[in-house]
């Protein structure tokens, strides 16, 4: 199945996204995608310094020419993170507030609104956002337009996140990285020769946070297996088919070449289709992903910034592939279940476990509550590990073939251009060494971790990674440059 083939089968699963147009050189289509979906209304460039002048620009000119009402609104830094400000100021720019909006950006004295009372009545009078960015341009447009109760058109310049066709927008609110719910663009214009330009480090953060859906497809089957959440086929076959295929030219990535730059595209936003199809984050993050959440609640910086999203998930993902390799290798036909069940920890013990190490974190009682969704007791415990021993063989088959060994995913890595050593983003090994308790603990999503403490495997698995030739000895700490 080519590109074309997959995308047409895709955009019959994904909910909220219509078009999805992968090609180079396409960017003039852009008032042609605008009247498809928004004919008869105003039209809003949004765009930061820089994507102005890679994109925005010719966007804005060609909406234009076609006569389409037309209206910029620019950002004026580099915005590494979407902050509730910049919705605001988004929100306002839609309203037809530009003066305004611009006031806002530019406000010393700002603080913040309320995000309930951000929703506004329906008009036909608001601007439609046209984005074009990376992903927290894309993340701003999403989240305001819902905001306005309406849907917007997304031309992305970098293939860095999977987020530009994905439910709800990552934003910085009351200091603190929050998802808000709301659609995915209608329409998705994406150029291959404006993507392939982007600064390297951000292909190849897209590119791990791509390789992310290999262990957390692995997770997904483990969830499966326990039945907290089934496999729902559409979300699953969208993008695991092809996975593979478009992971595979890790060295092509690195180069910009322009086929291996539209399949990285072409993953991450049938990745973003794939939640769509889900309603859910489940097809495209795990534990990989929860490494990057404790960075980002902890404030993590590495020479002075934030690291980005894919080279937070990029370690985390390595480290995922390193706990897999070591999980596949126990014999659980050979699981003594009974003890397994009376070594089982009551909810009450497990809630203080969570309150204690979560004492100092950001969010004290993420733990606390996230375990007592999750928790199941002795007789649902004794059950799924009747099941995990019947069918170990099989399963654990099915597990080898889905996810990549620590060596394999760090040798993509490497090709690509992307983190394959903690001390690369400013993380040491103790460190992350560390983070596995709250990792465990932090999100009601049942992950392997979850069922290595059920199969009372959790302090070797974990040892295992840090031990003398595992995938981070303790002992060859790399230096933090
Ligand atoms: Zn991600």
């Amino acid at each position: 199945m080519n590109s074309k083939e997959r995308i047409a089968k895709a955009l019959e699963v994904s909910t909220d996204t219509k078009y999805f147009d992968l090609e180079q050189n396409c960017l003039h289509k852009a008032s042609e995608v605008f009247n498809k979906f928004f004919s008869g209304r105003k039209a809003l460039v949004v765009a930061s310094y820089e994507t102005w002048g890679i994109a925005g620009e010719k966007v804005y000119e060609c909406l234009k020419a076609a006569g389409i009402p037309t209206e910029k609104y620019v950002f004026d830094e580099t915005l590494l993170h979407a902050l509730w400000r910049d919705v605001e100021v988004a929100d306002k720019a839609l309203d037809g507030d530009l003066a305004g909006a611009k006031a806002l950006e530019e406000d010393p004295s700002y603080q913040e609104g309320d995000a309930q009372k951000a929703f506004r009545p329906a008009s036909n009078e608001y601007s439609i956002a046209v984005s074009v960015g990376s992903g927290v341009i894309n993340d701003l447009c999403k989240l305001s337009s819902h905001h306005h109760g309406q849907r917007y058109l997304s031309i992305p310049t970098a293939a860095s996140v999977d987020g530009f066709s994905s439910f709800g927008a990552s934003i910085s609110y009351h200091n603190a990285k929050q998802t808000f719910d709301c659609p995915a663009p209608i329409a998705l214009l994406a150029d291959v020769d404006i993507i392939k330009d982007a600064p390297k480090e951000m292909t190849s953060a897209g590119y791990a946070d791509l390789a992310a859906k290999i262990p957390a497809g692995a997770e997904w089957m483990i969830a499966d297996l326990v039945g907290t959440e089934p496999i729902i086929p559409s979300a699953w076959h969208v993008l695991q088919d092809y996975l593979n295929d478009l992971l595979s030219d890790p060295e092509g990535v690195a180069e910009g070449k322009p086929e291996a730059i539209s399949d990285l595209f072409e993953g991450l936003t049938l990745s973003g289709f794939a939640m769509q199809a889900a309603k859910s984050s489940r097809p495209a993050s795990c534990c990989d992903h929860l490494f990057s959440h404790i960075l980002d609640m902890t404030d993590h910086t590495y020479h002075g910034k934030p690291t980005s999203h894919g080279f937070q998930v990029a370690i985390g993902t390595l480290t995922m592939c390193a706990v897999f390799d070591k999980f596949l290798t126990y014999d659980f036909t050979k699981l003594n279940v009974d003890e397994c069940v009376a070594a089982w920890p009551t909810l009450e013990q497990e809630q203080e476990r969570a309150l204690k190490l979560f004492k100092d974190f950001p969010a004290p009682k993420l733990g606390y509550e996230s375990i007592a969704k999750k928790y199941t007791d002795a007789d649902s415990v004794r059950s799924e590990l009747t099941t995990l021993k019947a069918i170990w063989p099989e399963f654990r088959k099915k597990l080898r073939n889905q996810v990549y060994s620590f060596k394999k995913m760090q040798d993509l890595f490497k090709k690509a251009g992307a983190p394959y050593d903690p001390s690369m983003i400013g993380v040491t090994r103790h460190e992350l060494r560390d983070m596995f308790p709250f990792v465990q603990l932090m999100r009601w999503r049942f992950n392997v971790l979850d069922l290595a403490k059920r199969c009372m495997v959790y302090d070797d698995l974990v040892d295992s990674v840090f031990a003398q030739g595992g995938a981070w000895d303790l002992n060859e700490e790399l230096p933090i440059k």
